[in-house]
């Protein structure tokens, strides 16, 4: 019986990591509408951007469709729920036009920013979005105002080659799960451009995101591995991925479950940092704590770098409704 010596491994464990207060809400969303209408419950795109977490649901009896013409005839009197990401306005015109019964989603922080975009528009300004390209949640923030009144710049160069109609009268507000130092560069660039460039009267990049980033910066210098757990359509989640490199982990990835985890990759590692996106449940960091655990002797090091106790309310359709934990 010959015991295999395992290589000592230290985790740099992350928090804040995992489910913010905007995904929780979504999720309990669809949880409470299924227990107080029924099934099926219908869901327009990934309620968060997490396969885990959208095949639990389903298996609850929630369909995810990507547009309201998906919803047959026959379930128009059922719930559709719009994603976490937010709406363009024309998906809940479109949802009464058709009279359908929807429950909002949108996280109250995605909502904060599209109504600093209309503030911005209200004031004259052509808004200028920061943020990547198709995300849904671009998407959104743009479809709150008419075509033609946002401009989406992703990058410095964007913002270099940017040439407004009116470079005296623009406002930006930023998608909410940018990389804070990107987007400070961005900005910068702008304002160095645009000097009458107004800012929102509050930050885009929420709260989660923000401390998401710290905690990664504080774990990262000195890892031989950053482990991120999240989807590759997860835009926070891919931000860590980043931030880990950048503030000094010499390598780094995103990870969705620990069966995806490559040993001959991973190599023989002394120190890995680990950390999970926004929309990642805190079941997945524990099976990849497990995986290494089976493999390394592994000790737990926390990187702590806030406290969060936000905690946003479900729609008021939906208060009251017991949420069970089965
Ligand atoms: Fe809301 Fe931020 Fe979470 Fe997005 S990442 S759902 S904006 S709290």
């Amino acid at each position: 019986n010959i015991q295999v010596k395992k290589h000592p491994l230290t985790i740099r464990l992350c928090g804040p990591r995992g489910f913010c207060a905007g995904v929780d809400r979504a999720i309990q969303i669809v949880v409470l509408a299924l227990k107080a209408y029924g099934a099926p419950v219908y869901v327009r795109h990934e309620i968060v951007h997490n396969r885990y977490v959208v095949e639990g649901l389903e298996a609850k009896g929630a369909i995810f469709v990507e547009e309201l013409d998906e919803i047959p005839a026959e379930h128009r009197q059922q719930p559709v729920v719009f994603s976490a990401h937010g709406v363009p306005k024309s998906v809940p015109e479109d949802a009464q036009a058709r009279n359908l019964f929807y429950l909002d989603a949108t996280c109250p922080l995605v909502s904060k920013v599209h109504k600093q975009a209309m503030r911005h528009q209200r004031l004259g300004r052509h808004v200028v979005l920061i943020g990547h390209a198709g995300h849904p949640e671009v998407i959104g923030t743009m479809g709150q105002l008419p075509p033609g009144s946002v401009s989406l710049v992703e990058t410095i160069e964007d913002a270099d080659a940017y040439e407004p109609a009116d470079a005296d009268n623009l406002g930006y507000v930023t998608q909410t799960t940018l990389s804070v130092d990107d987007t400070a560069g961005v900005i910068a660039r702008l304002t160095e451009r645009f000097p009458n460039l107004q800012a929102p009267a509050a930050d885009s990049i929420c709260y989660a995101t923000t401390n998401r980033q710290e905690a990664v910066k504080q774990a990262a210098p000195g890892c031989d591995l950053f482990i991120v757990v999240g989807a590759p359509n997860s835009s926070n989640s891919k931000r860590l991925v980043e931030v880990a490199l950048r503030a000094g982990s010499m390598r780094s990835m995103l990870v969705q479950r620990a069966s995806e985890l490559n040993w001959d990759e991973i190599g023989d590692i002394r120190t890995l940092g680990l950390s999970a996106g926004a929309s990642a449940p805190e079941v997945i960091v524990d099976e990849i704590i497990a995986a290494f655990k089976e493999r390394f002797d592994a000790g737990i090091e926390l990187a702590i770098t806030a406290e969060e106790t936000e905690n946003f309310l479900v729609n008021r359709e939906l208060r009251g409704v017991p949420l069970t934990h089965e």
